[in-house]
């Protein structure tokens, strides 16, 4: 009883603390525009291909496949986790053993898959401290971010340690009645054999604990972390951007505008008919993105994939579309309690255009959406990085030089060419 007691004070603190930065992330997305979400059957299968299949993943194949299966590897465990907190509850013993025979394969997976995460983030951590590999660098990667990555790849190491420990001292002091296999943790049981049973319970009290109390501590570790996608990266994927990827959106209010001079009648049934005021064209701060832009902010597992096939960042530009998305996240973390406490009219001097993100930057962009194609998670780079851009251009006329005589060329002679419509046809002379 007294456990019972115990653990149900962590989960409610567990709890709470999750629904305190919950809240506090849920007033930032209501800063952000609007990103509509239709084509459900569809979403659902981009879904099950790219985040569940991880089929993006595989695109490095050696690192890609330990990935994979940590991620699947973490649905299995995770059902454990959720037998581990009923057990902790209702004082029972692996409850789910109601299940029989599909208890035994579930059991049976996470035992296995908890030795293949543990040998995966072995080599992830190897790989991070002492390969140098190039993605994992650049300017946005400050000694936090990779702090960061080290800390939560060492708390799942943990996790993966004490389940283990835990189902190894399970079956070394249950020689009769176990419930569910254990394909890795009887042949570990054997280094446990020469110990009396009740240091075979303590062993298994501490493990027990040790991985409840961890994925307690993790689950709220997470949203501070670039693990976040942890939770993130699935649901971030069903809302992927569906267009062809080199389609840019049109801007609902512009595309009216024409229209009504254009033809007046037509014009509002054309557009997608939503009549909001028009704020700021294109986006200079936070307030300007979706609340999709936000969300790939926080899911955006900082891989670097985006930046190693970027060409503007491949031939020396400033640009990486990673740190675009981190900007994001970075700038609603400074300026987003600021905004929920004070109003949409908050303002703290600075923007993400500008103070975070450089025209330089931004007009290094091809648009090729090698980003987007490479992105595991379907973040979309160039929407983002063209909706800044349009705020350069329309609210502050501020598009480079050769830009600008385009510009001008349109205007004046309705094509970027600066020869008059009259004398198109000249060259037939
Ligand atoms: S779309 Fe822009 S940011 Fe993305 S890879 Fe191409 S040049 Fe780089
Ligand atoms: S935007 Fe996508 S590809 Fe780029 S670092 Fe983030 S998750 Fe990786």
């Amino acid at each position: 009883m007294v456990k019972q007691i115990i653990f149900a004070i962590t989960l409610i603190i567990t709890l709470g603390v999750f629904a305190y930065t919950l809240t506090r992330l849920i007033s930032y997305f209501k800063l952000t525009k609007p990103f509509p979400v239709k084509n459900i059957g569809k979403r659902i299968s981009v879904m099950l291909s790219v985040a569940i299949g991880q089929t993006k993943i595989f695109r490095f194949p050696v690192i890609g496949f330990l990935h994979a299966m940590v991620f699947w590897g973490f649905c299995v465990i995770l059902i454990g986790s959720i037998e581990m907190i009923i057990d902790g509850l209702a004082g029972t013993e692996r409850i789910l053993k109601v299940l029989g025979g599909v208890y035994d394969i579930i059991i049976a997976t996470g035992d296995v898959f908890a030795f293949i995460i543990f040998i995966s983030i072995i080599v992830f951590l190897i790989r991070r401290m002492f390969l140098n590999v190039k993605r994992f660098g650049g300017i946005e990667m400050k000694h936090k971010s990779h702090k960061d990555a080290n800390f939560a790849l060492t708390l799942i190491l943990l996790l993966m340690v004490t389940l283990l420990g835990m189902n190894t001292a399970y079956v070394a002091g249950n020689s009769t009645l176990i419930h569910g296999i254990y394909p890795v943790s009887s042949l570990l049981s054997g280094l446990l054999a020469s110990l009396s049973s009740d240091t075979i319970h303590l062993i298994h009290e501490i493990n027990w604990w040790g991985h409840i109390l961890l994925i307690f501590f993790f689950a709220n570790y997470l949203p501070y972390s670039k693990h976040f996608h942890v939770f993130m990266s699935v649901p971030n994927v069903f809302l992927s951007r569906l267009d062809p990827l080199g389609k840019l959106p049109n801007m609902d209010s512009i595309t009216n505008e024409v229209r009504a001079i254009m033809n007046p009648d037509m014009a509002s049934q054309e557009t997608s008919g939503e009549s909001e005021p028009i704020g700021r064209f294109g986006v200079l701060d936070v307030e300007d993105v979706t609340w999709k832009n936000y969300m790939d902010s926080l899911a955006c597992t900082q891989c670097g994939r985006c930046t190693s096939v970027c060409p503007a960042n491949i031939t020396g530009k400033k640009l990486s579309p990673r740190k675009i998305i981190m900007d994001v996240r970075a700038r609603m973390k400074e300026k987003g309690p600021g905004l929920v406490k004070n109003g949409k009219d908050y303002t703290d001097n600075k923007s993400l255009v500008k103070d975070y993100i450089s025209a330089e930057e931004l007009w290094a962009c091809t648009t090729c959406n090698a980003c987007a194609q490479e992105c595991p998670i379907n973040i979309n780079h160039p929407t983002l990085i063209v909706d800044m851009r349009r705020y350069l251009v329309m609210e502050e006329a501020a598009a480079p030089g050769e830009l600008n005589s385009i510009f001008s060329n349109i205007e004046n002679n309705g094509a970027p060419w600066q020869f008059s419509p009259e004398d198109r046809l000249k060259w037939t002379e």
